[in-house]
């Protein structure tokens, strides 16, 4: 494709983008097709002679429009958000164009030290301790990774690369029942080891993250010859949207000295308004916090901001430098060295065009808007004879079950409801168990949902639940 072509396509596909933003509310949320019905009408084998562009976009058109889920649709309503917005989306198409690989300060000095800045930024806007210093990941996956691999290496002495986890005693890692499963990979890909994951909780159908039980488990791991190393902390959990105390399980960590890391992946960008930095009480005592702008502050994936408090302990655990990756005279900071890949994208570039295209006020105008939301559902569900409010909003995540009188299978009834309204295309929910039963989900972190969607979304509800239930 030559320059002229390629200025050409390449606005045909901000006129497609546009195009497919301004309909898409049109569109059924969760794509409605059936596993393998996409592939049948792909060719098997790839084309001996390139192909034309025109024919390209007719295929997106035609073939793959039809078995995609509109994550940007303003009724999705499932998992969490992965938000995207028009300034991000802008800065993805630089990036792309430029595709420079910001591994070393050197392949990429603008791209190095504008993530300096804008993780500089985040930090003021959520109200961190000054001591963090930031750096962004791929995923919250690969942040938690590099926490519990410093957690675990602080605990070795810094001994654990070098020789193996068989020649030390088994390390210990404590979260709540209710972290996410990126703790439970991490443990598997650090070598930690399932058995040595401890979830902690206090009573047996609490879902708090209980400071005395973990100090009484810390205390058994050290007299059995166990290495407590890493304690973790969640605010927002995926199911419920739980909130762990901080500072009572961080002071435990620091009395015994352990590595605290915070998984906020999506509640972290509600941190950007003052009224919810109260969930972050005693963040002055972790070491790591993670949250994700590309969950619920308009960044498209992949966009993960880590803070940590000591940077060195992060690059004595991850930065490796053979030969071919050492550079002539001054450099600034080598962000490959506080990551799990070598590779990393210009990200901080979509970050820089959505605060400063938005500004801090009208972000968190957004996130305000999807907590008062969930909030006004909330009190539907509650006022309706026929439904639970299950959890009430943790921020803009609620959960609720149908539960008419008389109705004996309430999990069956509502894992019937949830397809129902699935199949039905209008809103897409997913679902996770709450204190043991079957429960449904519902966030609001749309950049273009309105009261109209949230009020056709109980509508839907109603509706389908009612014509179950005849
Ligand atoms: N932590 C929590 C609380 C999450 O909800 C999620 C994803 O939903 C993650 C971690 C993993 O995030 P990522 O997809 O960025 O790895």
């Amino acid at each position: 494709m030559d320059h002229k072509s390629f200025r050409h396509w390449a606005r045909h596909a901000a006129d497609w983008s546009a195009d497919y933003l301004e309909s898409v509310d049109e569109k059924p949320v969760r794509a409605q097709t059936k596993p393998g019905e996409i592939e049948a009408q792909l060719p098997a084998a790839p084309p001996e002679k390139g192909e034309d562009m025109a024919r390209l976009f007719e295929d997106v058109d035609r073939l793959l429009m039809p078995g995609m889920t509109h994550w940007q649709h303003p009724r999705f309503f499932a998992y969490f958000p992965a938000n995207s917005s028009p300034p991000s989306v802008i800065a993805e198409y630089l990036t792309a164009a430029m595709a420079a690989q910001c591994m070393l300060w050197q392949t990429s000095p603008a791209g190095t030290e504008l993530e300096t800045v804008t993780l500089s930024w985040l930090r003021q806007m959520l109200g961190l301790p000054t001591s963090f210093t930031g750096v962004i990941q791929d995923s919250a996956s690969s942040a938690t990774l590099a926490a519990i691999l410093t957690g675990r290496e602080k605990a070795l002495g810094f001994r654990g690369n070098q020789d193996g986890l068989a020649a030390h005693p088994p390390v210990r890692v404590y979260c709540s029942a209710q972290a996410h499963s990126s703790i439970d990979k991490a443990i598997w890909i650090a070598g930690i080891g399932q058995a040595n994951l401890v979830k902690v909780v206090g009573t047996p159908d609490s879902v708090d993250f209980d400071a005395e039980a973990l100090e009484r488990h810390i205390q058994v791991d050290r007299e059995a010859g166990r290495l407590p190393a890493v304690v973790i902390g969640t605010i927002g959990s995926t199911s419920i949207g739980a909130m762990d105390d901080l500072r009572a399980i961080g002071e435990v960590a620091r009395r015994h000295d352990l590595y605290f890391h915070v998984d906020a992946a999506w509640a972290g960008s509600a941190l950007i308004c003052e009224e919810h930095r109260h969930l972050i009480d005693g963040i002055d005592l972790a070491d790591s916090f993670v949250f994700n702008p590309h969950k619920w502050l308009l960044t498209n994936f992949d966009c993960t901001a880590h803070f940590v408090r000591d940077p060195k302990a992060l690059v004595k655990t991850l930065g490796i430098q053979p030969d071919y990756l050492k550079t002539e005279g001054e450099a600034g900071i080598n962000y490959s060295e506080w990551s799990i890949p070598l590779g990393r994208r210009f990200r901080a570039l979509k970050l820089w065009f959505v605060i400063r295209s938005y500004g801090v006020d009208a972000l968190c105008d957004i996130i305000r808007n999807h907590v008062r939301m969930a909030e006004d559902l909330a009190r539907k569900i509650k006022a309706h004879p026929d439904f639970e409010l299950t959890t009430k909003p943790s921020l803009s995540l609620l959960t609720f079950r149908y539960a008419p009188a008389g109705a004996s299978d309430l999990d069956d009834l509502n894992t019937r409801l949830l397809q129902a309204i699935n199949d039905d295309g209008r809103i897409y929910l997913t679902q996770t168990r709450y204190r043991g039963d079957y429960v449904i989900r519902f966030q609001v972190g749309q950049l273009y949902t309105t009261d109209r969607d949230i009020d056709l979304a109980w509508t839907v509800i109603e509706e389908l639940s009612t014509a179950l239930a005849t």
